[in-house]
């Protein structure tokens, strides 16, 4: 079932009497408020004609006076009982000063029937109400827990023939449970009588446990708890729902110095004063949604009732209070604690288990009923019996030979019997495949056993320069057509081979050592800079390796590039890094900005929710001013003057972010241009420069693949292949004789004649 976010009822009851203080304490005919007017009595005698009259309303769900326990029963009590039967938890709890009427109204007298309290009548509702369920099988358990001095106390031990001493009971948390307390007895019950037996049984104990330690009973916690199951007679038997109804008897809430207590009675006092001033942080916790953690383990009471309190649970509070001037304090300090509570807000859910044996009990017999109902299917439509178990050897042997056959060509098709089957077979399609590419895999390393290993020097090189420069400048010159990516095959055909320009060299150094021993290290620094001498100045030795390859090559676009930045495209090569670098610093700038935009923000968020926290907490009891000064605090004006600049912060340097988002803009737009210009002005030196003609190459290509010459290498996204395909490819229209020689600048003096880039006038 669905949560519903609601409020912890709290409701106030004031004990009847004969002098009701009509001027401190008034009453409101909405029946929901309660004014409190307080002269506070001032120390000093002197000053005691200037002692302040302060006002104060709480706002409660209602103000109970003269009201029967029968009345209070329907009103506050009825919802959470028929709640816990639903399966969601409850709480009622009693709350005030030591005679105010917390034991009178949970448990009420016991010698009148008609005075009877909450728990009688709690108890009496659930057992009708579940023989009215007849839909439903409930169980109901019941346990008796007493807190003395922190100290836990099962008040229905007796029952077990265990001593009435406190057994080394623990609170504790399961997953799935939730909290429950080791070692405290359940007893079962199954009319309401036998549930009233157990309640005056725990009463007799709780007053017989007083006596015998010498305490009033008073001084202790007590919590009565109904432990409800229920399950569907008609619905899943696996499904089930529990549910806890804690009905909780406060100490008395009295402060410390009023009591004048000594001794075990001072004791006493100073573990009610604790156990209730961490409720009430449980409670001040609860209330406050920003907070993830509520202090649940700091005494006995609250860990007892940390599921109990707020969370899934139907809360609700009874503020007993007198109704004499004598205890006006003791009554706006409960009053106090009851508006607190109004604050927590609760999210009652059912709390619904699985019983994994009952479910997978229940799972069986759904199966067999549909292998049943299949086969009844398939007999009407005469179909053969369908399979359910899992395919035997023999059968996976004769899948798998079908498939071979299959795939060879000599089964044409392979019939479909069921879906245990079709998986199976698409399960030896798929390990073909596999086996397939592996075979092709070993034949070709076995072939050409270094491609893989100049193929991952060319890789480190490409990486080497991806790092070195811009990756946006290396993704705009990957080529986007087949007819480019055969051209870039070339080029990485031509590195591969490891004699292209001085730049590939130097590259290849670092991908591959074999290379670098072949070759001599030329000046790189001096030959960028002097990029129109640098190809006649360096004479070079063989290239590296295996023959069949020559060295005259064509450098790779990649390479070309580099060298294009450093020469003929030096000057928008020089612009565009500028442009970049502004573009850096602008948005590094901007990011500075938006982090310091965030702080602001966040600032502003925490000074808005103190001044709500502190709207919330004046609301607890409504600021009225009578006379003299204000008691309790206005809203923080500091807060809201800092709020005021906070914001005034925060637009400001709104403004000046969009300021430099627009820079960054504009900077990002003046890369991007220069970028392209970069591209095309090198695109076009490389033409000039390394032309070769477009149709001769698609030609030759043609003429090789019509050859049939290891055409079965050219297997798709088999990028190796390719690679090794290209550089046959470029030996083949060497020895063709060309039209004109490519530029290798590196190359051996031996390539004869070598055309350099053409170099462009500068614009
Ligand atoms: P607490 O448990 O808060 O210390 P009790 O419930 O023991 O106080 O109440 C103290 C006395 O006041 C008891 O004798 C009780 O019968 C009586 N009393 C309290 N509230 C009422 C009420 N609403 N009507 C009649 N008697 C009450
Ligand atoms: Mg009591």
């Amino acid at each position: 079932m669905k949560a519903h976010s609601s409020r912890v009822g709290v409701f106030v009851r004031i004990r009847p009497t004969a002098h009701f203080s009509q001027d401190l304490i008034e009453c409101l005919p909405d029946g929901q408020t309660v004014n409190i007017h307080h002269r506070k009595d001032s120390r000093k005698p002197q000053d005691s004609r200037k002692s302040q009259l302060s006002s104060w309303s709480f706002q409660l769900a209602g103000i109970l006076q003269d009201v029967s326990q029968e009345e209070l029963y329907a009103r506050v009590c009825r919802r959470v009982v028929l709640g816990a039967l639903d399966g969601y938890n409850g709480t009622l709890m009693c709350f005030g000063q030591t005679g105010a009427g917390k034991t009178y109204t949970m448990t009420g007298s016991t010698e009148s029937y008609k005075q009877r309290g909450i728990i009688p009548r709690a108890l009496q509702e659930v057992f009708q109400e579940m023989d009215k369920r007849t839909e439903h099988v409930f169980s109901v358990h019941l346990s008796y827990l007493e807190i003395y001095n922190e100290t836990l106390v099962d008040l229905l031990s007796s029952l077990q023939d265990l001593p009435l001493s406190p057994r080394g009971m623990v609170v504790v948390e399961e997953p799935g449970r939730g909290v429950f307390i080791r070692g405290l007895s359940l007893h079962p019950v199954h009319s309401e009588e036998e549930a009233l037996n157990l309640l005056f049984e725990g009463e007799m104990n709780r007053i017989i446990g007083s006596h015998a330690l010498n305490r009033n009973s008073s001084r202790s916690h007590c919590i009565f708890t109904v432990h409800i199951e229920s399950r569907s007679r008609t619905l899943s038997v696996a499904k089930y729902v529990t549910s806890k109804l804690n009905l909780v008897d406060l100490a008395g809430s009295e402060r410390l110095g009023k009591t004048g207590s000594e001794g075990q009675m001072f004791k006493e006092a100073m573990y009610i004063n604790k156990s209730l001033s961490f409720l009430e942080q449980a409670i001040l916790a609860l209330a406050d949604r920003r907070r993830d953690h509520v202090p649940f383990r700091q005494s006995k009471l609250t860990h007892a009732l940390k599921d109990s309190l707020g969370g899934n649970c139907n809360t609700v509070l009874v503020a007993n209070i007198y109704g004499e001037a004598a205890q006006i304090e003791e009554t706006l300090s409960t009053l106090r604690f009851a508006s607190r509570m109004m604050c927590v807000r609760t999210n009652p859910a059912v709390n619904e288990h699985m019983d994994p044996a009952a479910q997978i009990k229940k799972l069986q017999k759904d199966v067999h009923m549909l292998k049943e109902e299949l086969s009844f299917y398939n007999t009407l439509v005469n179909r053969p019996r369908i399979m359910y178990e899992p395919l035997s050897e023999a059968q996976l042997a004769e899948i798998h030979s079908q498939v071979q056959r299959y795939l060879k060509g000599s089964l044409e098709e392979i019939s479909i019997i069921s879906i245990r089957q079709v998986q199976a077979v698409f399960a030896q399609f798929k390990l073909a495949v596999q086996e397939q590419e592996q075979k092709v895999k070993a034949q070709l390393c076995q072939t050409f056993n270094l491609m893989e290993k100049d193929q991952s020097a060319y890789t480190a090189a490409i990486k080497e320069w991806d790092t070195r420069d811009s990756t946006e400048d290396v993704e705009a010159l990957r080529p986007s057509s087949t007819k480019a990516n055969t051209k870039m095959s070339r080029d990485k055909q031509s590195k591969r081979q490891g004699e292209g320009s001085p730049v590939s060299r130097k590259r290849l150094e670092s991908a591959s050592k074999s290379k670098l021993n072949s070759v001599q290290t030329p000046e790189r620094e001096q030959e960028s800079q002097e990029p129109d001498t640098e190809s006649q100045d360096t004479q070079e030795s063989q290239p590296p390796g295996n023959e069949p390859f020559n060295p005259d090559s064509t450098p790779s676009k990649a390479e070309a590039f580099e060298d294009f930045k450093v020469g003929r495209g030096s000057k928008i090569n020089r612009i565009l890094k500028e442009n970049k670098a502004v573009l850096l610093e602008r948005r590094s700038l901007l990011r500075q900005l938006t982090e310091e935009i965030n702080a602001v923000k966040r600032e502003i968020d925490c000074t808005t929710a103190t001044i709500q926290q502190h709207e919330t907490r004046g609301g607890q009891g409504q600021y009225l001013v009578m006379e003299g000064e204000p008691v309790l605090q206005e809203p923080d004006g500091t807060s809201l003057m800092q709020l005021r600049e906070l914001k005034a912060l925060y637009r400001q340097r709104y403004e000046v972010l969009r300021d430099i988002k627009a820079e960054v803009n504009y900077c990002q737009h003046l890369v991007d241009q220069c970028r392209v210009r970069l591209l095309s002005e090198f695109e076009n030196w490389y033409k000039m420069s390394f032309l070769v003609p477009e149709e001769e190459l698609d030609i030759t290509i043609d003429r090789t693949l019509e050859q049939g010459e290891d055409n079965q290498w050219l297997l798709p996204d088999s990028s190796s292949s390719e690679s090794f395909y290209n550089a046959r490819y470029r030996t083949l229209k060497r020895r063709t004789a060309l039209s004109f020689t490519p530029v290798q600048r590196n190359s051996s003096a031996r390539s004869g004649q070598r055309r350099l880039p053409s170099i462009l006038p500068v614009s």
